[in-house]
């Protein structure tokens, strides 16, 4: 069996040429005689691999000089916790919830400090995003929390919440490197790379330099405290390195394709195909409001959960795989990250308009 047009939400598709060069280094990574899986951390051929990753990703997304990237375990997750525990200084954060994961992230920060909800799109099941022009942003918060865009409902900040002066923290796990970023407006951009980047297994935290201090919480473990993996480059303790290696081998892709700003037009080329025949069928409706609309994640419905699964089903004996919804909000959702071809899109387009002219 060929490769499939893979729309999962996470682990997702990756791109095909990448995959063929790790298969062709399997055994033998460039005459080292062995397998990237296989060798020290602190080999020297690991040590350009991790390096020439840090420097690909700062081109890529232009990371200023007083910013680290740092790469971690424990995907997105683990920066829940990680967050508050190094940068509630004041005990104190703000978080707007936009969906699922801005919920656990802002659960997860309770139990290290006061946590105000400023804003929430809650109300009408996080099928928008709020408007954060004016928020009620607290004078002793240590920060501001978003979820850049929301893997599960398929909405997007299109404009920062206006933090007041206060410190922005995003998660970006299903936005990153999809389109151009200023890196200056965050104070800790972070994400799980298994959305748009990579393998699981591996987050990538890029952190202001002034927010990484001694001064963590008491009783912060080590492996997660920031100033131990940005003293150690990384390399504290073994880091995912096969996953790293991938990682590195995606931020060349993405700068052969021409940058971050070429993969932005592609994705709204593959968006805009989807979302017009949304707006256009009688059969299928996309669930978030149009301003809103990520490039990323596109949940859509049939108004009828038999029909629905019976799309899905249709749809993967087409070679169109992994279009259920998230599995707390059913319906179906179409990932189309970088890696998506914009034939993968095509091919599912039409496919719905056979499907929408069948029922
Ligand atoms: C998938 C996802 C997470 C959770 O990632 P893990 O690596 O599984 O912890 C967090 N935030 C967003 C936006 C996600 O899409």
């Amino acid at each position: 069996m060929g490769r499939v047009y893979n729309f999962s939400a996470g682990p997702a598709v990756l791109p095909e040429e990448v995959l063929k060069e790790a298969a062709e280094e399997m055994l033998d990574y460039r005459g080292c005689g062995m397998s990237v899986m296989e060798m020290s951390h602190r080999s020297k051929a690991f040590q350009e691999i991790i390096q020439e990753a840090e420097q690909d990703i700062r081109d890529l997304m232009g990371i200023p000089d007083n910013y680290k990237v740092l790469f971690l375990q424990g995907g997105a997750s683990t920066q829940f916790a990680m967050i508050p525990m190094n940068l509630m200084k004041n005990r104190v954060a703000d978080y707007i919830v936009t969906g699922q994961w801005a919920k656990k992230a802002c659960q997860e920060a309770q139990k290290y400090g006061k946590v105000n909800v400023v804003a929430s799109s809650a109300d009408k099941t996080f099928s928008y995003i709020p408007d954060c022009s004016d928020l009620p942003i607290s004078p002793d918060a240590d920060y501001v929390y978003i979820c850049e865009n929301n893997t599960i409902y398929g909405t997007k900040f299109k404009t920062l919440p206006n933090t007041k002066g206060k410190t922005l923290v995003a998660d970006v796990s299903s936005c990153f490197l999809s389109e151009p970023v200023d890196v200056t407006k965050y104070g800790v951009i972070y994400g799980g790379v298994q959305k748009n980047v990579g393998p699981a297994g591996v987050a990538i935290t890029i952190i202001r330099e002034d927010l990484i201090t001694e001064d963590v919480l008491p009783g912060t473990p080590t492996m997660l405290n920031y100033k131990v993996h940005a003293d150690a480059k990384s390399l504290y303790n073994t880091p995912p390195c096969y996953g790293i290696y991938i990682c590195g081998k995606v931020f060349k892709w993405l700068k052969k394709m021409g940058g971050l700003k070429v993969m932005k037009e592609r994705n709204e080329k593959k968006a805009a195909l989807l979302y017009d025949y949304l707006d256009h069928s009688q059969l299928f409706q996309g669930t978030v409001v149009p301003k809103d609309r990520s490039l990323m994640n596109v949940p859509f419905v049939t108004g009828n959960a038999e029909l629905d699964a019976e799309f899905i089903k249709e749809a993967k004996a087409a070679g169109l795989e992994n279009l259920g919804g998230h599995r707390t909000v059913g319906g179906m959702r179409a990932s189309i990250y970088n890696a998506m071809p914009y034939e993968g899109v095509e091919k599912l387009v039409a496919f719905m308009k056979e499907f929408e002219e069948k029922h």
